[in-house]
């Protein structure tokens, strides 16, 4: 880009970078047009450019409204060079939202951005195929077309015959920064199938975004930085939605079967003959009525239960004479033996149910020691699971993060950031850490801890449902415009529900609400009340546009359901990080959940309102400490709900007042 955005940016950052300016942002001509510098976005362009100049980790906790993700941007490109930038999220909501950053930042650099590819699929192979069937289905498809044998598909053929064509649309896709839809629509209209054809020309890209899959699961990674032609020190990294990563990474060290898949592998061997299938059968009804049927008799709903692999092991040498991992390797075997026949039959589907079975009866067993917990799990809707559940994602996040030329993990929740570090990475060396406050004006919002309540089981007496009552109803008397009160579950929202009553509309989330109908109420009139659960559809990864809730009540700790699980977790983190297990697996998660609904209100730099949160002990040093630092420096304590009442009143008229 001649005089472009970006080499302006890399002048004024190099000198920020320095450390020689440090000026007033306010005039900056550099930005895309339309955009306003945002209190704290300088300032984490600074911080981060240095971080990962000097190799490091930058992990950045910036509330809504700072504008990270173009700031993000601003960081990495005037100093990539010859590397390339891998952006990865969580939800695919954030691509569009770099997307546009990219194409305000102008034409160059480019980039290809990716969903899986079965959503790329323009033949649409979906209907009831699982993925890894759709990818079978896309390699037959594929090889027909070297070999020129029917099916073949059409859009792969037309790549290899008109290879120049292709290559430069799909070149030009990338410099246009097309949406992976807007590439496959562009693509299919000539013919060409959009994922096979950008994969040929990432080589000649410089960034790329998808989801966490394409960087933290290994296999993935490999075949992406192979099709990239660079290793990961040539890369930068950006994470948003970072506080998903050690959930995500410990979920793929997970796996888990559930009792519908040993059935249907049951019923596979009604149908594939082998020398082996007596075995096989021992080995599936060991499974099904040992483990299973078991777990059924004497688990409730929603029951957990820890077993240990050696236990499980036993019951297939005492049954069926083999061990757990030989009974593993019986049941991949004949699977794979199941997917041959299909494929030579021209079976459309060739996965295996015993397959899977085999497959992760091998992670069960193998995956065994501190780091992991071996389940057997009801749950409400009376589905069993087996699993073997990971305490630890840092064996996947370490060396991607650390490999890695610069590492940037962001998110508006990374709260304490110091917590996530721990939890993604081995040791604390060459790490930034950074919070941001909020740029959204302090006057227009007020945070309020009452310290005479607790959702604290051995107090949820009667007179404690009557407290928090009262609370909603005198907040309800005095607060302008909608408001919502969160739960920590749906049985204590039901439970103080029927004392509550108010003047305003009601709407209670349950599990078939749409979010369309309650944000449709909302805009109708400013006089509702929405009652629902933190963590549930109505407080997280949910926007109120222009002011539509002017208060989020919230009713206790979200602390997670207690279980052996929970437990373990616990002690696994105590021996890892001393002293702090209880924090890290139980309070983080709690303090996640709490910010994220609390966030709900304030979501322009116009918005207005009032937080209240219902529970003593936000209050305490310890617990208060763990709070976004500027919840810490607002927060006031209220005693009782007419003192709740009269700050809320009291900041309304302040509002009226500056109007
Ligand atoms: S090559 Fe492309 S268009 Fe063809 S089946 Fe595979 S994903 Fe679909």
């Amino acid at each position: 880009m001649s005089e472009s955005m970006v080499s302006k940016l890399s002048k004024r950052v190099g000198e920020a970078v320095k450390g020689r300016v440090r000026s007033k942002v306010s005039d900056e001509k550099w930005l895309p047009e339309g955009y306003e510098v945002r209190k704290g976005q300088m300032g984490f362009i600074e911080e981060a450019s240095k971080a990962i100049k000097n190799n490091e980790v930058f992990l950045g906790s910036a509330p809504c409204g700072i504008g990270k993700s173009l700031a993000s941007l601003l960081a990495v490109l005037p100093q990539l060079g010859a590397n390339k930038l891998l952006i990865c999220f969580r939800t695919r909501s954030q691509l569009n939202i770099y997307l546009k950053e990219l194409k305000a930042l102008g034409r160059n650099p480019s980039a290809v951005s990716f969903f899986s590819k079965q959503d790329m699929c323009p033949l649409r192979i979906k209907g009831n195929f699982s993925y890894f069937d759709f990818l079978e289905e896309c390699r037959r498809l594929k090889d027909n077309c070297e070999s020129s044998n029917k099916p073949y598909c059409k859009f792969y053929w037309n790549i290899n015959r008109k290879k120049k064509e292709a290559e430069e649309l799909a070149l030009d896709c990338t410099r246009k920064v097309l949406a992976p839809r807007e590439a496959v629509r562009r693509m299919s209209k000539h013919g060409f199938c959009a994922y096979e054809a950008l994969k040929r020309v990432l080589d000649r890209v410089d960034i790329f975004l998808g989801t966490y899959h394409y960087v933290f699961n290994p296999q993935v990674r490999d075949a992406l930085l192979k099709s990239f032609g660079v290793d990961l020190s040539n890369v930068y990294l950006i994470v948003d939605e970072a506080h998903n990563l050690p959930a995500f990474s410990r979920e793929l060290l997970s796996d888990r079967l559930t009792q519908n898949t040993v059935e249907g592998a049951l019923k596979e061997t009604e149908m594939f003959e082998h020398e082996a299938l007596p075995s096989v059968r021992e080995c599936l009804n060991v499974l099904n009525e040992e483990v299973f049927q078991r777990a059924q008799e004497i688990l409730e709903r929603e029951g957990l239960k820890p077993l240990n692999p050696q236990e499980v092991s036993d019951l297939f040498l005492d049954q069926g004479g083999v061990s757990g991992s030989e009974a593993a390797e019986i049941l991949h075997e004949y699977g794979e033996h199941v997917r041959e026949t299909r494929r030579e039959l021209g079976y459309e589907k060739i996965f295996s149910y015993n397959h899977r079975v085999g497959e992760f009866m091998m992670n069960f067993f193998e995956k065994v020691g501190t780091k992991y917990i071996h389940l057997i799990e009801r749950e409400w809707r009376d589905r069993t699971l087996l699993e073997v559940r990971s305490f630890d994602g840092r064996e996947i996040t370490d060396p991607v993060l650390r490999q890695a030329r610069g590492s940037i993990l962001m998110s508006g929740f990374l709260s304490p950031p110091k917590v996530y570090r721990d939890l993604m990475l081995y040791d604390q060396s060459g790490v930034y850490l950074k919070e941001f406050d909020s740029p959204f004006p302090p006057e227009n919002r007020l945070i309020l801890a009452a310290d005479d309540v607790s959702s604290r089981f051995e107090k949820r007496t009667n007179k404690m449902l009557e407290k928090w009552k009262d609370y909603v109803e005198a907040i309800s008397e005095v607060n302008e415009g909608n408001m919502a009160v969160f739960f920590t579950s749906y049985e204590l929202m039901h439970t103080v529900l029927p004392l509550i009553k108010t003047d305003r509309k009601e709407i209670v989330e349950r599990r078939k609400t749409k979010r369309g109908d309650v944000m449709e109420q909302l805009t109708r009139s400013a006089d509702n009340v929405l009652f629902g659960v933190m963590g549930g559809k109505f407080s997280e990864g949910i926007d109120y546009p222009g002011n539509l809730l002017t208060c989020v009540v919230t009713v206790g700790l979200p602390y997670a359901t207690w279980s052996v699980h929970q437990k373990a977790l616990i002690s696994y983190f105590n021996h890892q990080f001393p002293g702090k297990g209880r924090t890290y697996a139980y309070l983080t998660p709690a303090i996640l959940r709490l910010i994220q609904t609390c966030g709900r209100v304030h979501r322009s730099a116009n918005d207005k309102g009032c937080i209240v949160i219902l529970d003593e002990r936000v209050t305490r040093p310890s617990i208060k400490q763990q709070l976004p630092s500027y919840y810490q420096k607002e927060m006031k304590i209220v005693g009782s709900p007419i003192s709740c009442a009269e700050q809320i009143k009291k900041f309304w008229e302040e509002q009226h007042r500056k109007l």
